[in-house]
């Protein structure tokens, strides 16, 4: 069963003076549930417009997008809007949290806008998740005080606090040094183990490594997907 599906998905930008530059071309992508695929290619062929398009975040020009079983791309922006808070999480290379909240407070964020859980429900979902990402001890912190793995860690959290079928990644290990960037994709990969389906945009093979797919872009088009067997660490 597929949970998200794009056809024929197009997107062009205005270039000025009426032109048009095709950004993607006519994607066709299939992502399976619990799948974990990567999405590779040089800068400028389209990964992070593929992200935002397929997950909504942004229109497109043609094409549809189907997320389980509902087609998005023709969705008002409300009703997108709440299917987007519910069923998909997303992580960024900046994480975007905010500055005069604690760690905790820009997890449960989301949870609030979401209004599905109560607030013991949402607080207890809060902890177990800082404790499976090692941030438990730094729940009361000021965002500005922890470090760029720990900021990272925070907004995974809240990325997963509504409990999405699928967790979007643009880059999200692209701001840290070798060391954190491992550790938040040995958590990514936990997320996967517990049937999270993930999509990542990335540039770094140890993080493509580790999907079941990746996906080479090149000049707005999926140029070569291989599907790889389980990832290995060595020493
Ligand atoms: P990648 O993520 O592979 O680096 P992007 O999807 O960011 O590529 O960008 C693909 C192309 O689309 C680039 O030429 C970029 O300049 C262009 N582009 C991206 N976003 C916009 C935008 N909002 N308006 C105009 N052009 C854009
Ligand atoms: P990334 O590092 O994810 O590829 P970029 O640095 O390409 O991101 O783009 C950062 C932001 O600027 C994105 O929101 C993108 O849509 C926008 N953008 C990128 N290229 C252009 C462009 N040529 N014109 C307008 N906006 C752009």
């Amino acid at each position: 069963m597929y949970i998200l599906e794009a056809s024929g998905l197009s997107k062009a930008y205005s270039s000025g003076q009426g032109a048009k530059q095709l950004v993607l071309r006519e994607i066709q992508l299939q992502i399976a549930q619990g799948e974990f695929v990567a999405v590779m290619g040089p800068s400028g062929s389209g990964k992070s417009t593929l992200l935002y398009t397929i997950s909504g975040m942004d229109g497109i020009s043609a094409g549809r997008v189907v997320f389980k079983g509902r087609e998005i791309s023709s969705l008002a922006e409300e009703e997108l809007a709440k299917l987007r808070l519910h069923g998909m999480g997303f992580i960024f290379q900046q994480m975007h949290l905010l500055k005069n909240l604690n760690i905790r407070d820009n997890i449960i964020l989301p949870a609030y806008r979401a209004n599905k859980n109560r607030r013991g429900s949402i607080n207890k979902k809060a902890a177990e998740l800082m404790k499976r990402t090692g941030i438990a001890a730094l729940a009361e912190r000021d965002i500005t005080q922890v470090s760029g793995g720990q900021m990272q860690r925070a907004a995974i959290c809240r990325a997963l606090i509504n409990e999405p079928d699928i967790l979007f990644g643009d880059e999200p290990t692209g701001a840290l040094n070798s060391k954190a960037a491992g550790e938040i994709m040995e958590i990514i990969a936990e997320i996967h183990q517990t049937g999270t389906t993930i999509l990542l945009v990335t540039h770094d093979t140890k993080v493509a490594a580790q999907a079941e797919r990746v996906l080479y872009m090149l000049d707005g088009s999926i140029a070569a997907e291989h599907r790889l067997g389980r990832y290995e660490k060595r020493n």
